[in-house]
């Protein structure tokens, strides 16, 4: 498939980086993060030669540090840029790495742009096949400036099943679709609950919302990522279920959303 995207005049790409790939969604908690870094982590898995990278632009709640096990402030080269810190392979930047981890992050409007800006042109990433761009949730400024700054290859959208957040993921495709970013596809979220005792399948938010909304703005359904315990658990303890848990169908659901994109 063509990841071309048409570059608008103030966009720059990111020296060393191929192609951008953003994770987004319409609201929080959808699950969002945690498909952010295991695409990444399934695009490496994928096929070994792939440099992969993960930038967190998520600058009110960043989890990157969390999800990657990572903290600690980045190193600067010569050239005045930051080292990103890796784990598992992965370079990753995350405002998380420039603030205390408790500090509330209320910030005005300019201080989250130059943030932005910060993340976006003062890190040696070094060559990268994909950076995954795990995205701050919503439509907003932040969202805006990032699609307007570099080309970015498409956006992959995280959603649930229930009726709202499939609402939200609906705005978040369109704001892509009025900048030319290509919508790569939904990734349908806790659509299905395994119980890791029985195995028993219980559809909680319903079946088939993304699959109808992937329709309905005739994009590709890229996967559907079941809920499950597994998952919250190896996220919490900074240890992705496609690094922690390669065998299991959670990592096979997220190395195909990884083949998918
Ligand atoms: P967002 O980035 O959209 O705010 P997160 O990725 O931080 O959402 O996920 C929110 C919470 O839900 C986290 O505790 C995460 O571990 C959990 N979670 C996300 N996806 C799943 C899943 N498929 N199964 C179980 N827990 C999940």
């Amino acid at each position: 498939r063509q990841h071309m995207a048409r570059g608008l005049p103030k966009q720059k790409p990111i020296p060393g980086v191929k192609e951008v790939i953003v994770v987004a969604s319409g609201k929080g908690g959808v699950g969002k993060s945690t498909t952010a870094v295991n695409l990444a982590l399934g695009l490496m898995a994928n096929d070994q030669s792939k440099s992969v990278g993960l930038l967190d632009a998520d600058v009110y709640g960043p989890s990157v540090p969390k999800l990657m096990n990572l903290k600690g402030n980045p190193e600067l080269t010569d050239n005045h840029l930051m080292r990103p810190l890796v784990n598992f392979g992965i370079p990753c930047m995350s405002m998380g790495f420039l603030v205390e981890e408790v500090a509330p992050i209320v910030w005005r409007g300019l201080m989250v742009m130059s943030a932005i800006e910060k993340l976006l042109r003062q890190v040696d990433w070094g060559h990268l096949d994909y950076l995954v761009i795990d995205m701050p949730p919503g439509t907003g400024d932040v969202q805006l400036t990032i699609t307007q700054n570099i080309p970015i290859a498409g956006a992959v959208i995280v959603s649930t099943p229930q009726d709202i957040a499939l609402l939200d993921a609906r705005r978040g495709a369109e704001m892509f679709r009025k900048v030319n970013v290509p919508v790569l596809g939904l990734v349908q979220n806790m659509s299905v609950f395994q119980c890791p005792k029985c195995n028993h399948q219980t559809h909680i938010f319903g079946s088939d919302g993304a699959k109808e909304l992937a329709h309905t703005l005739n994009v590709e359904l890229l996967g559907d990522i079941p809920l499950h315990l597994n998952i919250r658990e190896t996220s919490d303890k900074g240890q992705p279920v496609v690094v922690s848990s390669p065998d299991s169908p959670e990592a096979e659901a997220y190395r195909n959303v990884a083949a998918a994109v």
